[in-house]
């Protein structure tokens, strides 16, 4: 058994995970009383994942496909199965994840507990309003099934519930009909935000995915530098390129705390717009247009000992792009340029959970490394713009926000309290809710 600390890798708890296999552990763990966690893959960026008080079960060896019926894409299977291993028997017969974030390397659990997102919010919504039933086993009643019509506000408070709710054992998702396993992509730079503005506007309607990267450095009043890739799949099977090698790197050790700079990120972020100066359009691979990142195994480790923090967000549609430009102005004016900047647009579909992140807006994750007090100073300075301007943080990615500012974000954290696991924790909770 190893040591684990969650994907930001800013802390330095080493804590030994309790996996168990079968449902029956699970239940004999669960009578021992102790405050738990329940973590997948602990891809999550902060302190969500893991109790440092009590005990932290994983379900990486929980992990079975229970049914997949190939005519209707329904898929049922036990909370640890990652996504990976669901991509690799979905896709084949022409299903896919109907949301999928930018890792496959995540539970079926954990991204119902964090109710995650993708690049097509405007078309499909988050995960959990493709999630037809799920069963719970909670420490104070067993096992219970819930879904949108049985036990409803218990199925509605663990879908973005944290993983506070109890354990999610298993879970049926309805997976999406693809038409083939590569997708048209086009990448289209812009100078400014008014500009990404239109295209995505623009883009919304016609493709199924969207998503913007950003040049952080080139920030000013008048201009933002990026590029925006939108998608669609191939109308055709075209299984000669589901052949293509999937090329995986790994960063071997914890690169020292120097080696990503901001004079190297600066030079990277420039270079790759040069690069994509002019549109460009080519037919990639589900692997290479959803999972860029994973290419790299444990890329976290570049940030070095002191690890990093990712600021993930959400603003209001109608301040939304002003509020965004401000961060970046804010955080280029204190000199911590972050390292990697993504904007997405949040459509119109509501999220089923009552806790979810998702709300109609866009919402920008920002890279920044951690260099103690000066980050964190930055970080609640851009908290309390996001406070005025009514935007919410991400819990997934958070490992530092104020109660006060959880609360005020989330005011529907009083009533979500009556359907905690009282077994159930984190440090993340801990945290934010006293
Ligand atoms: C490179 C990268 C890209 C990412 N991109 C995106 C993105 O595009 N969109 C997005 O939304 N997120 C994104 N994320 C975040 C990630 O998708 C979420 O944090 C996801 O929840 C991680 O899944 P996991 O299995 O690692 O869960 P963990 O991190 O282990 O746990 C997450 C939460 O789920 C709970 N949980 C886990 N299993 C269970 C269970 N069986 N029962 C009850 N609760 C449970 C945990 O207690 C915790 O609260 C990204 C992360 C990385 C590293």
């Amino acid at each position: 058994m190893s040591g684990f600390i969650s994907w930001g890798k800013y802390s330095n708890h080493k804590l030994t995970p309790l996996e168990f296999y079968w449902e029956n552990e699970l239940i004999e763990i669960t009578k021992q009383n102790t405050p738990m966690n329940v973590s997948g893959l602990r891809r999550s960026y902060g302190d969500v994942c893991y109790t440092t008080m009590g005990t932290n079960l994983c379900t990486k060896r929980f992990s079975r496909f229970i049914q997949f019926d190939i005519k209707t894409g329904v898929l049922e299977c036990g909370s640890g199965v990652t996504l990976s291993d669901i991509n690799r028997v979905s896709v084949p017969c022409g299903w896919f994840i109907p949301v999928s974030p930018g890792t496959k390397h995540v539970s079926l659990g954990g991204m119902i507990a964090n109710d995650v997102h993708g690049k097509n919010h405007h078309k499909a919504g988050s995960f959990g309003n493709n999630i037809s039933e799920l069963t719970l086993y909670r420490s104070v009643d067993g096992k219970i099934l819930c879904s949108p019509t049985v036990n409803r506000e218990l199925f509605t408070n663990t879908i973005g519930g944290l993983g506070l709710t109890g354990v999610i054992v298993n879970a049926t998702v309805q997976l999406k009909k693809i038409a083939s396993n590569t997708l048209f992509v086009e990448d289209i730079p812009f100078q400014n935000l008014t500009q990404y503005e239109e295209i995505t506007a623009e883009s919304d309607t016609s493709f199924e995915y969207t998503v913007a990267w950003i040049n952080a450095h080139s920030i000013s009043n008048t201009t933002c530098h990026g590029i925006l890739s939108r998608a669609n799949y191939v109308d055709t099977r075209a299984n000669h390129l589901s052949k293509a090698t999937d090329v995986r790197l790994r960063v071997p050790v914890t690169a020292p705390n120097f080696f990503l700079n901001s004079f190297l990120m600066k030079l990277f972020n420039h270079s790759y717009y040069l690069a994509h100066k002019n549109k460009t359009e080519a037919i990639k691979t589900i692997d290479a247009f959803f999972y860029p990142l994973d290419k790299v195994d444990d890329w976290n480790k570049l940030y070095g000992k002191r690890g990093f923090f990712q600021y993930q967000c959400v603003v209001p549609m109608r301040s939304g792009i002003a509020v965004i430009k401000e961060l970046l102005l804010w955080a280029k004016k204190q000199g911590q340029i972050p390292y990697l900047s993504v904007l997405k647009k949040f459509g119109a579909t509501p999220a089923v959970g009552i806790m979810s992140f998702p709300m109609p807006g866009y919402t920008i994750a920002l890279d920044f490394p951690n260099n103690g007090k000066r980050t964190l100073q930055l970080l609640n300075e851009f908290d309390r713009i996001i406070l005025q301007a009514n935007g919410r943080l991400y819990p997934a990615k958070d490992a530092r926000m104020a109660p006060s500012t959880f609360q005020i974000m989330y005011p529907q954290f009083t009533s979500f309290k009556q359907y905690l696991d009282p077994q159930l924790t984190s440090d993340f909770w801990r945290r934010v809710s006293v």
